[in-house]
C-alpha cells in the first residue's frame, strides 16, 4: 500500500480502505481513462476480488470529494480521470479510445462577462495508433 496515497485520501476526508487506495492507483497509473467496468475487469486480473459495486461506490465517493473528474466526451459510457493537470482529450471513433492532450494555453477574452466552473476540451478523430493500421490493411 502506498502511502502518499493513504495520505491523500485522508486529506479529502476519505476513509483510506486498502480497496480504495489500489483502485485510486489503479486510476493514476492507467493513462487511458478507464470506466467502471474497465477498472473491475483490470484489477479481477490482477487477482483482487472487489465486487464491481465496490468499483462503482469508491469511484462515486472520490468523484464528490473532487480526487477525480469526469470525462465528458461523446460516449454513453462514463470514464475517469484522476489528473489535475490541464489538459483536452482526444477520443479515438476507431478504438474507443482516450488520450491527453496538452494545452500550452486557453485565450477566453471572449468570456470576460461570464463565471466560469467547469472546462472540457474534447477532440475527436483517428489516433494514430488505427491510423497505421489502416495503412497496414
Ligand atoms: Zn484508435
Ligand atoms: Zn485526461
Amino acid at each position: 500500500m502506498k502511502h502518499d496515497t493513504v495520505e491523500l485520501l485522508k486529506a479529502h476526508g476519505i476513509n483510506p480502505s486498502s480497496q480504495r487506495v489500489r483502485i485510486y492507483d489503479y486510476l493514476v497509473a492507467s493513462k487511458d481513462h478507464p470506466s467502471v467496468d474497465d477498472i473491475f475487469l483490470a484489477l479481477q486480473k490482477e487477482g483482487h476480488l472487489f465486487s464491481r459495486a465496490t468499483v462503482y461506490n469508491t469511484v462515486k465517493l472520490f468523484l464528490e470529494k473532487h480526487l477525480i473528474r469526469p470525462v465528458k466526451v461523446a460516449s454513453n459510457e462514463m470514464r475517469f480521470d484522476a489528473s489535475h493537470s490541464f489538459h483536452g482529450h482526444f477520443r479515438c471513433e476507431a478504438c474507443d479510445k482516450i488520450f491527453d492532450i496538452p494545452i500550452e494555453e486557453l485565450s477566453l477574452d471572449g468570456a470576460t462577462e461570464h463565471q466560469i466552473q467547469e472546462t472540457n476540451v474534447s477532440f475527436s478523430g483517428i489516433c494514430a495508433e488505427c491510423l497505421k493500421k489502416g495503412k497496414d490493411d
